[in-house]
């Protein structure tokens, strides 16, 4: 077949992009058997099929495409963007995803050098971020399957290969979810696999920190889950009660608050322990862990997971109390405080909730009796301050010059309050360029509006 050139389309492929743009598989699909279409043909700006599907979120035409065999790393767009590149900027975890099974090369660059989580980190979608920087291909765990070198065996056992790139690839990495996904697994769930495993993590670890790419999310990812593997090898070894003993102890709370202080530490020594000093983000993790006092928000773990999913907003969703999976939604129906996942998250809870579920109950009725006097309060103070403010506009200086005095010193914890909450914001492994840097070539859909209006106007 002749080579494929941009804006050389046969009249059945015009019909098969009309297809994607509306949504029609059924039309694709019957598009896609005519010797006619190419699946990887390319429109005028080096677009395929794929690219359309994935930018206009088509889930069902992208896997459609693909088992057509659409080229997921076709890369002749005119300015260098991917099947993935589209998937991201998109928003469409779903789509995001699929692309990386089917085997999307994370690390391609734009015609600007900027790869496929940086585009959709600059455009805000933090999911497909997340998404993207957590995919850890399966091809990269089965190297350590492969006996290497000197070795006499491989590294890892073939058939711990499965179950280790399950908890690789998880974006919750609540311990007692890392725990819970171990325990799942009896071939995992002992000490000599769970040995091997933590090793190649390691090593994993070690590789990312040295690559000319660094990768600093997956390397402390890996190193996170390298220690709680070992967590689990001395519980295996010290603990009757093995695992469960293990999650046990992550969850029991103290006696005044049913706050994990375990866990919490837990979670400080890991990152304490990691082993490159000089990483950036290890560095923003302990500026914005050090200073919190163990039972006071943000939890090591909600810093942690922030990091290295990208995670904004992580406080406002709904986060399972024992295993922190997401979009958790059954409450404890006496404290109404604690959310669950399911039954089993709560049944493992209760030996320490119960100690605390009426305590929390008052606790929390008290607080929102005072949140809202307090809110009342509020309200008149800053009705009174803008008075004040409309007054000292119009009157002595020196009387503005000490309100403002007083303003500034209030402000002052706010401003730190935001820089740190600044810290966290910011995509570690993909910091969004600045929108100066942003390439001149790549004309957005604004700007071309902009030239169309001028022209008009000439
Ligand atoms: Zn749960
Ligand atoms: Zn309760």
């Amino acid at each position: 077949m002749a080579p494929l050139r941009r804006g050389e389309l046969s009249p059945p492929e015009k019909e098969l992009l009309v297809a994607i743009a509306r949504g029609n598989t059924e039309e694709a699909g019957r598009l896609l058997g005519n010797k006619n279409v190419r699946v990887n043909c390319l429109d005028e700006h080096g677009m395929t099929p794929l690219m359309h599907a994935a930018y206009k979120r088509k889930v069902d035409m992208c896997r459609l495409l693909l088992r057509h065999g659409a080229d997921v790393n076709c890369n002749e767009h005119e300015h260098g963007y991917t099947a993935l590149m589209f998937a991201g900027l998109s928003g469409s975890k779903e789509i995001t995803w699929m692309m990386l099974e089917a085997g999307a090369e994370t690390d391609v660059v734009n015609s600007v050098g900027r790869t496929a989580a940086q585009m959709a980190a600059f455009v805000g979608q933090h999911d497909c971020v997340t998404i993207i920087n957590n995919f850890f291909p399966r091809e990269r765990l089965d190297y350590y399957t492969k006996t290497q070198g000197l070795d006499k065996e491989p590294k890892l056992p073939v058939k711990l290969a499965g179950p280790l790139h399950k908890i690789i690839t998880t974006t919750n990495l609540h311990p007692v979810k890392i725990v819970l996904l171990i325990k799942e697994n009896p071939l995992l769930a002992e000490a000599e696999a769970l040995l091997k495993s933590y090793r190649v993590l390691d090593l994993i670890c070690e590789k990312c920190m040295k690559q000319r790419e660094m990768n600093e999310v997956l390397a402390i990812k890996m190193h996170y889950i390298s220690c709680i593997f070992q967590k689990c090898i001395s519980f295996l070894s010290e603990r009757e009660d093995k695992l469960d003993g293990l999650i046990k102890s992550l969850l029991k709370g103290r006696d005044t608050d049913g706050f994990p202080g375990y866990q919490e530490k837990l979670i400080r020594e890991c990152i304490r322990k990691f082993p490159y000093c000089e990483a950036t983000l290890l560095q923003q993790l302990v500026r914005s862990i050090a200073p919190v006092e163990i039972g006071s928000d943000p939890t090591a773990f909600s810093v942690l997971t922030q990091a290295i999913t990208g995670q904004v907003g992580f406080v406002d969703a709904e986060f399972c109390t024992t295993c922190g999976e997401k979009g958790a939604d059954k409450r404890c129906s006496v404290c109404k405080l604690v959310i669950y996942c399911d039954q089993n998250c709560q049944k493992i809870h209760w030996f320490t909730h119960k100690k605390v579920c009426k305590k929390l109950k008052d606790v929390h009725e008290k607080q929102e009796l005072e949140a809202a006097k307090e809110k009342r309060k509020q309200g008149k103070q800053q009705k009174r301050d803008e008075a004040q403010t409309a007054d000292s506009s119009s009157t002595s200086e020196e009387k503005s010059d000490h309100h403002s005095e007083a303003s500034k010193e209030g402000d002052t914890n706010h401003a730190v309050d935001r820089t740190e909450e600044s810290v966290l914001d910011k995509e570690p492994a993909a910091p969004p360029p600045h929108p100066d840097n942003w390439s001149e070539s790549e004309t957005t859909l604004a700007d071309i509006a902009m030239q169309k209006v001028q022209k008009s106007e000439e």
